[in-house]
């Protein structure tokens, strides 16, 4: 596999080869639809002036005239009447030309050899050191006609300027190949960073620092990428943190029920006493039995795979039945509830709702104190239906209150090592309300009491 390195670099260094080629052709097409009818002409004008300086000037000697001219820049080729060819300066390296193109020119017509050169795709024909390239002229001298053919001598006019383009090209070339290798580099080299990066999280090792000072795409990926990194490292802790505490919370009473059922094997164990024991087996069975209860509803909360049954009901009448079911382990407590519930319709899932408002309860109970209150309330706010639970329980502290919807999570103080729970509760709360696209509000007193609001958008 070619890496991406070779490949950028490769690219980028064709892209500039065939910019380059590309640049020539277009080039040399202006050269010949316009600037090669403009040489022609400028050189006609030369050559045609200097065939009426020779024609004017009487007592000139042509020979060391044109000499003289050749060393200026130019080639020429004379040919007289009878055919003869004298040359001047620099040679040709072409020197064909047909035989009526010369007696056209003795016949007094002008060539034009330089609009006429042929065209070709990688030659520009500037260069063409061609007698064919050039401009003839018809000449009278002494009374003898001739042809004058003539074309500027470009390796000596611009023989400096060649090998000045000629290195501007090489360094151009050699120079961008060079940067292109630097810059690809710099560009992908994040890009391997994060490939090894990937490799490290695949194996599970989260701890990636990737240090790209970059504010471009890059930088924001490698930003991205390293969130992502710490996200599934907290995922990864907080799934052992799952584990651990539902090993733990299976555990403890699994151990009482096994304690206590060989204290039943035991002889000399009065019925008192067995009456005892059953009861607390009876309860840790029960703790069992909530707590997967609670988990298989928080996992198919997650799945989603209990998708929601959704219709219009009356939630206060739901709020009633709960109050009336949950009515013995009020006076147990010796709790008072008041309430105000006014008949408001809501638009969800009514079982998933009745287990919201359950452990909220449940929770204003349990966390309440000997003869306190719950106030529970239903308002209509038009777009939005707030649902209630005020207790005068032990409260909450700020610590506390950020993390309660965490699963597992217990305050794990005096006040509340007795209350039997789970730390599961509220977790399902805030999912069921968030797959209601609701939000819940938590206001508290530490030691005041607490009251916990759920609202639901409005049908
Ligand atoms: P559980 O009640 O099973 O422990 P929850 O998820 O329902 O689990 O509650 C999490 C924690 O939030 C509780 O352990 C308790 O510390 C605190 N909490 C919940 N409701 C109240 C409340 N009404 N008053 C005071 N503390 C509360």
């Amino acid at each position: 596999m070619k890496s991406l390195y070779v490949k950028f670099a490769f690219t980028t260094i064709a892209i500039m080869l065939l910019s380059g080629i590309i640049a020539f052709m277009l080039s040399n097409f202006y050269y010949q639809q316009k600037l090669k009818p403009l040489n022609d002409e400028k050189n006609t004008k030369i050559a045609l002036d200097m065939a009426a300086f020779i024609e004017e000037e009487d007592h000139i000697e042509l020979d060391s005239y044109l000499n003289n001219i050749a060393d200026v820049g130019y080639q020429m080729m004379l040919v007289d009447q009878a055919s003869a060819e004298m040359y001047y300066g620099a040679p040709f390296r072409e020197e064909g030309l047909p035989a009526h193109t010369k007696e056209n020119v003795l016949d007094g017509t002008v060539y034009h050899g330089i609009a006429n050169f042929p065209q070709e795709t990688f030659a520009t024909g500037f260069f063409a050191n061609e007698l064919e390239n050039t401009i003839g002229v018809p000449l009278t001298y002494e009374g003898e006609q001739y042809a004058l053919f003539i074309r500027p001598d470009i390796k000596l006019l611009f023989n400096e300027m060649h090998f000045l383009l000629a290195w501007l090209l090489v360094l151009t070339i050699i120079l961008s190949i060079i940067l292109v290798l630097i810059s690809t580099k710099y560009l992908v080299h994040p890009i391997s960073k994060m490939t090894k990066a990937t490799e490290k999280l695949s194996e599970g090792d989260f701890d990636i620092r990737l240090e790209i000072g970059r504010d471009d795409e890059i930088g924001q990926l490698a930003k991205s990428f390293t969130h992502m990194a710490k996200q599934l490292e907290a995922l990864d802790e907080m799934k052992n943190e799952f584990i651990s505490n539902i090993s733990h919370d299976v555990k403890s009473p699994l151990a009482n029920i096994k304690g206590y059922v060989n204290f039943l094997d035991r002889e000399g164990v009065s019925a008192a006493e067995k009456d005892e024991y059953i009861t607390i087996i009876n309860q840790e069975i029960n703790r069992l039995s909530n707590l997967t209860k609670q988990l298989l509803l928080l996992a198919s909360l997650d799945s989603q795979e209990e998708l929601l049954k959704k219709k219009e009901f009356i939630v206060s009448d739901q709020l009633k039945e709960i109050i009336r079911s949950h009515q013995w382990h009020l006076e147990e407590k010796g709790i008072m509830v008041s309430h105000k519930l006014p008949e408001v319709s809501v638009y969800g899932d009514a079982s998933m709702l009745y287990n919201v408002w359950e452990n909220l309860l449940t929770n204003a109970i349990k966390y309440n104190e000997e003869d306190g209150n719950i106030d529970i309330a239903v308002v209509d706010h038009g777009t939005e239906v707030e649902v209630r639970f005020q207790d005068t329980g032990i409260g909450l502290d700020k610590k506390t209150e950020d993390r309660i919807f965490d699963r597992f999570y217990r305050e794990d103080t005096s006040r509340n090592r007795t209350i039997e729970g789970t730390g599961l509760g509220l977790a399902i709360v805030a999912s069921i309300i968030e797959l209601h696209d609701g939000y819940v509000k938590i206001e508290s007193e530490f030691e005041e009491g607490t009251s916990f609001s759920v609202y639901l958008p409005s049908l």
